[in-house]
């Protein structure tokens, strides 16, 4: 999710923007067998290893899409399965819809399971199995799925020609020792929080179209005038794309990364050519510092006035003006969040605050001193607070990704540059593929040092 509307380039322009940073609106396992995990493997999250297998044939412009997914899963808790949800996102903003204009995603014909009505405002359904699924077992589930792209500017939505096609596809809610995770959907912000899995994706679509896609696509044609583009993506949280008649270019970086660049004409030349220098140094130099880079392609999806930015796996939409974009900050989400998952809803923290800090180092902001408690009104906030305390306070959200990311510098500060960096490198590598919480954060950063990090931690609300 974006901070600003277009992140600068400038130097003397950075310190204030990030000041006055904006969120506008684009709007957000292994199961061990002994004895000794029995306590773990009750909580453990569920249904893990998703793969999706989804064929979808889109209209002439990329607005409809209609085809099949297939969703299969395996249950990683020692409790039976009996059920399970699907979240679809992509209604999170029209909700129910309206007798007249109904939800932009709708599932039907569900097979491998009984569907119960929607909740939590259509973004939720329910499937129960037919028979409980235990421990290491799997399962499919398959629908029908129809797909209409709202006509708002969003990240699933539209500009002019162009179609956004972000948390369009179903994805399985998760599982654990807390229950159910079944949160609303916020337009400012995050609500997802998906497993690793795998997809498999085939779009049927006119030729004129180009649709940049998560995960390492290739295009072959279709019936006359139409082309399939296919997409393998694994280990990844999501599945995003676009379509529209974008202007392309492919660069590899020194790092060996595919970095596919998609923009609408309109696009400012200049920002296009930031946008792609700052991109393919990021992803490089993030491979660096948290582990490399494992999904091999990168598409960068630019036009001029969607709000900010969005990050998908393998996939960022960003609006992009003369002087650039959010592309650094998006690019670092496919380490914090993507790669390292979370909970968005519960901690969006573990995502904003590591990606805007990850941002502020790649451009060498000034951090020191950026840390400032007076903007702290609220005693009982914190910056770890979840969704529903932003979404409660909305005018302080901004305070995750400029306070996150001042909150981290004082960190690196703290425990000295070096070990900040073996911090980082570390803590990814514990949650590679996996999901992290700021407790799992605070215990690895402890083990770090031999100073106390409480008052740390107490200072900067991280609790
Ligand atoms: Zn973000």
């Amino acid at each position: 999710m974006p901070p600003l509307p277009a992140w600068p380039s400038s130097p003397l322009r950075r310190p204030l923007v990030a000041l006055l940073a904006l969120l506008v609106g684009a709007v957000a396992c292994a199961v061990g067998a002994g004895p000794a995990d029995a306590a773990k493997s009750a909580r453990a999250a569920t249904p893990d290893h998703p793969r999706y297998d989804v064929t979808l044939r889109a209209d002439a412009d990329g607005t409809h899409w209609k085809g099949r997914q297939q969703v299969s899963f395996r249950n990683a808790s020692d409790q039976p399965l009996r059920e399970v949800y699907l979240r679809l996102w992509g209604n999170g903003e029209d909700a129910c819809g309206t007798p007249g204009s109904p939800s932009p995603v709708t599932v039907s014909r569900v097979r491998g399971g009984t569907a119960s009505g929607l909740s939590v405002d259509c973004t939720a359904l329910r499937i129960t199995l037919p028979t409980a699924l235990e421990r290491g077992r799997r399962t499919a589930v398959s629908f029908d799925l129809s797909l209409t792209v709202p006509e708002r500017n969003n990240r699933f939505g539209r500009e002019g020609a162009f179609r956004f096609l972000g948390n369009a596809l179903p994805v399985l809610a998760v599982h654990d020792a807390t229950g159910w995770h079944l949160d609303p959907y916020v337009s400012t912000g995050e609500s997802f929080y998906t497993l690793a899995g795998d997809f498999r994706v085939t779009l049927d679509h006119p030729s004129a179209l180009q649709v940049p896609a998560t995960g390492r696509t290739r295009t072959g044609p279709g019936t006359p005038g139409r082309t399939l583009t296919h997409s393998d993506a694994h280990r990844v949280r999501d599945f995003a794309w676009a379509a529209g008649p974008f202007r392309t270019a492919t660069q590899t970086t020194p790092g060996g990364v595919r970095v596919r660049s998609y923009w609408s004409p309109d696009t400012p030349a200049e920002g296009v050519r930031l946008t792609r220098r700052d991109g393919a140094a990021a992803v490089d130099r993030f491979s660096t510092e948290y582990g490399s880079y494992p999904y091999g392609e990168l598409d960068l999806v630019m036009t001029p006035r969607f709000g900010g930015g969005m990050e998908y796996p393998g996939l960022v939409l960003l609006g992009t003006e003369e002087e650039g974009s959010a592309v650094v900050h998006e690019v670092a989400h496919q380490w914090w969040y993507g790669i390292v998952g979370n909970d968005q809803y519960r901690a969006p923290w573990l995502d904003e605050s590591f990606a805007q800090y990850a941002n502020a180092r790649f451009y060498g902001w000034d951090t020191r001193d950026c840390w400032a408690p007076d903007e702290w009104t609220d005693q009982d906030a914190a910056l770890t607070s979840p969704m529903a305390y932003w979404t409660e306070h909305p005018g302080t959200y901004h305070l995750v990704y400029t306070a996150g990311s001042c909150a981290l510098a004082d960190l690196e500060r703290t425990l000295g540059t070096a070990t900040m960096a073996r911090l980082l490198k570390r803590y990814a590598h514990d949650h590679w593929y996996g999901v992290s919480t700021t407790a799992d954060f605070k215990k690895t950063a402890q083990s770090m040092t031999d100073k106390d990090l409480t008052s740390f931690w107490q200072t900067h609300r991280i609790r």
